[in-house]
């Protein structure tokens, strides 16, 4: 009898041990998601670099409060397209300023980059082996644009569960369409943490989230790991400072960092 309540205490106590094992390593794998980009290839850390570009971009960009300031250019959302590791072109929403509905960040990149290759190559214009990175999840819309341009690869930020393409794809018969790769970086965790808690808790929309200050905070942080960017992969030199270069000759306001 006393044996056999020593081992029922043994089993119950190694059970334990192993739950708390688990719960620790669980733990650990959200807090690595969280602190820590998911750099492992040369692509990866490619990825990271143009898209804090892109969050430098909407930075420098910034528009202002949600319904303080008027015209307002559109939501704080900024894309980059990128071809042989250089950004040959950018977007950003325009939806106010235009007043037009159409001009999400990735069309303002297309219509103004094509705008501009009409005037300078003879044929028809294509995007064909391009990659555009965007800081919000892009919709069914500009998707299609990018996938009838020839755009290879989509790497986006944050998440638009509302209009966002992934859960509308998801079944889709496409066979060749753009990749759509979450950026392997931190910030996006940020923001989209960010919006779920303001979303439930205020019921605050996309629009507004995005003008909002610890959107504009997170953009900056995102600019500022750029500018100290610290390479794995000495391959990946020339991209780093063509996308530093790019914040830097892009004009709008530099920011603070500690
Ligand atoms: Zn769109």
């Amino acid at each position: 009898m006393t044996f056999s309540k020593q081992h029922r205490s043994l089993f119950i106590g190694l059970l334990l041990v192993l739950e708390l094992l688990v719960a620790c390593a669980v733990l650990y794998l959200v807090l690595q998601a969280f602190v820590q980009p998911v750099i492992v290839t040369q692509r990866n850390e490619r990825d990271e670099i143009f898209m804090l570009a892109a969050y430098g971009l909407a930075f420098k960009e910034w528009d202002g409060d949600y319904g303080q300031q008027k015209p307002l250019r559109g939501s704080n959302v900024a894309a980059v397209l990128v071809q042989d590791d250089k950004i040959v072109a950018y977007g950003l929403n325009r939806e106010f300023e235009k007043r037009q509905l159409l001009y999400h960040a990735e069309m303002d990149l297309v219509l103004t980059y094509l705008d501009k290759l009409s005037h300078t190559q003879k044929n028809v214009a294509t995007l064909e082996a391009a990659t555009v990175y965007v800081t919000l999840e892009p919709c069914l819309m500009c998707f299609s644009t990018l996938r009838t341009l020839g755009v290879e690869r989509i790497i986006y930020g944050e998440r638009d569960m509302a209009h966002g393409s992934i859960k509308a794809l998801q079944g889709s018969y496409m066979i060749h369409r753009p990749e759509l790769i979450p950026a392997p970086t931190p910030f996006v965790n940020q923001l989209n943490v960010g919006f779920s808690h303001a979303s439930t808790v205020q019921g605050m929309s996309l629009r507004k989230w995005l003008h909002r200050q610890a959107v504009k905070d997170i953009y900056q942080s995102a600019y500022c790991s750029l500018l100290v960017y610290k390479l794995r992969y000495t391959e990946n030199n020339d991209a780093l400072k063509n996308a530093q270069n790019f914040l830097q000759e892009t004009p709008g306001t530099m920011p603070t960092c500690k």
